[in-house]
């Protein structure tokens, strides 16, 4: 039973460690997701700040600022009204929406670390042309005009690059046109590396489910090895007789059932011996019936020290009977053996010397029984001619 026990409990143990391996990965896999799903809204958030912010100056057909020896004008706007002289002092170049962005994203990434740029395949500027991510995005956006990101590393650092297509707008031909451009076009995308903070908490996740798979095992460990002792100990008290020790009636018919088949089917022999000890209820009214017990119990170890064989069974069959189930003894056999039973019980002396004795009938399995049954009434019938025939003494059938 005690391999059984272990065996079972290792395996509820493996049940429940793949169990928290899977949590754990679930639980991984979520804080992933939850993880980009924060970068992405960060990233659409900065973009819409910054398409609000080109379509407000689109809307003013661009806006104009003094030019100063840090601010020059833009030398890819080609409009004759790009620069305007207002005075001596005052010159004022107009910022357009892409000139806005650069000076922007310039601004951001010396702040926080957000860069972003415009990116095109066909662009007016040479440094606006995209590197090999964003070219594979701008493919993407040929197919499905939808925003989308992705964490990807800078040296060993873990940053969210997000893009999101530029569509063509009549703010935008102004100067676009010329590129072939029309309304609806997708022109390039606006492209973003968020230096994205908020890590994966894996040691936290890896300690708390280890944790929860130590203890478990523990609990469950514990808690078979107490259900086992628990089953231990019924079966013990469903088996053995509480007095004697030895087994009970129940233990005695399990063990005929199983012995009589194989007997029957392996033509083997098989005997049983039914014991009941002389006068007893005089010996109770005696001495009492706590010496009656203590007698009982005495007799029964001093049967069960005469059985030598480990198949041999002796049990209490019911009151002060005992009955012994013999496997592999012919008749012969099991009289001697209840010889010895009796004569070993006759010698017995308590304390107080006392003695008691028993009669005994044995029979064998043989060819005209059909049941268990058939062979114990047969013993009981060798028992009941011992009785008649004046007690203490082995008869058989
Ligand atoms: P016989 O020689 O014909 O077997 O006579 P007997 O007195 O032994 O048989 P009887 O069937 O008349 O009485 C059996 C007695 O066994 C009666 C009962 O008090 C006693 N007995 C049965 N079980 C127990 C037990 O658990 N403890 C004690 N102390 N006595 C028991
Ligand atoms: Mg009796
Ligand atoms: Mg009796």
């Amino acid at each position: 039973m005690i391999w059984k026990t272990k065996k079972f409990s290792a395996l509820v143990c493996l049940g429940w460690v793949m169990l928290v391996i899977a949590a754990f990965f679930m639980r991984y896999e979520k804080s992933r997701d939850e993880r980009e799903r924060l970068a992405l809204a960060a990233a659409r958030h900065l973009t819409g700040m910054i398409t609000v912010t080109r379509a407000w100056n689109a809307g003013h057909g661009g806006l104009y600022a003094p030019v100063t020896p840090a601010f020059q004008p833009n030398s890819y706007i080609s409009d004759r009204m790009r620069d305007i002289q207002v005075n001596d002092q005052l010159t004022l170049t107009r910022i357009n929406p892409a000139f806005m962005t650069r000076q922007l994203s310039d601004i951001a990434a010396g702040e926080n670390g957000v860069r972003f740029r415009i990116t095109s395949t066909r662009p007016l500027r040479p440094n606006n042309r995209p590197n090999e991510l964003e070219k594979r995005y701008l493919e993407f956006f040929e197919q499905s005009a939808v925003d989308k990101g992705e964490f990807i590393l800078e040296g060993n650092k873990e940053v969210y690059f997000y893009m999101t297509p530029l569509v063509t707008d009549s703010s935008c031909l102004e100067c676009h046109a010329k590129q072939g451009y029309s309304e609806g076009d997708i022109r390039g995308g606006i492209s973003i590396m968020i230096p994205f903070l908020m890590k994966i908490p894996l040691y936290f996740l890896l300690s708390w489910h280890l944790a929860m798979a130590v203890c478990g095992v523990v609990i469950i460990h514990l808690g078979i090895h107490k259900l086992s002792h628990a089953y231990d100990t019924i079966e013990h008290l469903a088996t053995i007789d509480e007095l004697t020790g030895i087994p009970n009636r129940r233990s005695f018919m399990a063990a005929m059932d199983v012995e009589y088949k194989q007997s029957f089917r392996d033509k083997t022999d098989l005997s049983l011996v039914m014991c009941d000890i002389d006068f007893f209820k005089k010996y109770n009214d005696t001495w009492g019936h706590s010496e009656g017990d203590r007698c009982l119990t005495t007799v029964a170890q001093t049967i069960q020290s005469v059985l030598k064989r480990p198949h041999d069974l002796c049990s209490r069959y019911g009151g002060e009977e005992f009955v012994l189930l013999l496997p592999g003894t012919d008749l012969k056999g099991a009289v001697t053996i209840a010889e010895q039973v009796r004569l070993a019980v006759e010698k017995q002396r308590d304390a107080s010397g006392r003695t008691v004795t028993l009669s005994l009938g044995a029979a064998a399995l043989d060819a005209s029984q059909s049941s268990p049954e058939d062979l114990i009434k047969k013993a009981d019938a060798a028992l009941y001619k011992a009785k008649k025939n004046g007690r203490n003494q082995v008869q058989y059938e």
